[in-house]
């Protein structure tokens, strides 16, 4: 059976980096739901189009719009062992469409590892993150800054401030996961699926944490 493991944590808490590693480290596919809204974007498709009007406000996408985006990406072949999933689901109703569409895929959620974080720690990484626009790749210029100043170590691509990433949208960011992401925390520990991870310390521990926790 194929094996999903859903990354959850407020924005800015490290999920999409430490999918990143944990896809390479497992060989099992990274889906973000940020990513595939902004490259939508990037080639102006009618979804970029729409969700740019959500993204920009910090707002989340409506569901049915997001849950048709997941299920045209894990209908992909690079989905058949499972994947690792970054920013979806983000409220119960993804939960469970996520639930049924694994069922459909011979698959099921294994793990959910949540990453925490001091909420004030939260606001500073994300006013100090860099993305790089080739793939996603994320740097922040106190903690973890690239080797050369505004290039991507990984593809040399040119790194951004996200749009979404300044300080008032931050806030309402933060908001929106606390009022409609919250809930997923009990929803999957009363599925016994919850791993609580300490999101303060470097990358390369928070990583190990997680892969030693999602080997038990
Ligand atoms: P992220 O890169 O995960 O911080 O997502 C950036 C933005 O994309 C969010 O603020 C939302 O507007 C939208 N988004 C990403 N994932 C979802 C989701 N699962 N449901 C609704 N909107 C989403």
């Amino acid at each position: 059976m194929a094996t999903f493991i859903v990354l959850l944590g407020p924005p800015g808490v490290g999920k999409g980096t430490q999918a990143k590693i944990l896809s390479e480290r497992t060989g099992l596919a990274h889906i973000s739901s940020g990513d595939l809204f902004r490259e939508n974007l990037k080639n102006q498709t009618e979804l970029g189009k729409l969700a740019q009007t959500y993204m920009t406000k910090g707002e989340l996408v409506p569901d049915d719009v997001t849950i048709a985006m997941i299920r045209d990406r894990l209908i992909r072949p690079d989905c058949k062992a499972g994947a690792i999933l970054d920013g979806f689901p983000r409220t119960p109703a993804q939960a469970e469409a996520l639930e049924s569409m694994l069922q459909e895929f011979n698959g099921q959620v294994d793990t959910v590892p949540v990453i925490i974080v001091a909420d004030d720690e939260l606001v500073e990484r994300l006013s100090n993150r860099w993305t790089c626009r080739a793939s996603g790749h994320v740097f922040n210029s106190k903690s973890n800054p690239p080797k050369v100043a505004g290039k991507c170590d990984f593809d040399r691509s040119e790194l951004y401030q996200r749009d979404d990433d300044k300080a008032e949208t931050v806030k309402h960011r933060i908001q929106v996961y606390m009022d409609q992401s919250l809930p997923l925390i009990s929803y999957y520990r009363d599925r016994g699926k919850l791993l609580e991870i300490n999101g303060m310390q470097s990358i390369e521990a928070v990583n190990q944490t997680l892969m030693e926790a999602l080997k038990k």
